[in-house]
């Protein structure tokens, strides 16, 4: 990271379903999908996103 064009956060989210901890940008272009099971974590909203999992924390 360290990219000045970067505008937005990355979140550490926790799957409700399989409990996958995964990292994802909070202003996705399209819906961002658990590796593991497939389930929505984010839908994508054009800016920042709509979060369908629980945020663990923000990461920088
Ligand atoms: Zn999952």
């Amino acid at each position: 990271m360290g990219v000045s064009k970067m505008t937005g956060k990355f979140l550490k989210v926790k799957c409700g379903k399989c409990k996958n901890e995964q990292v994802i940008f909070e202003k996705p272009a399209d819906d961002v999908k658990c590796l593991v099971c497939g389930e929505v974590l984010a839908k994508s909203m054009g800016g920042k996103a709509r979060l369908k999992a629980k945020v663990l924390e923000v990461v920088r």
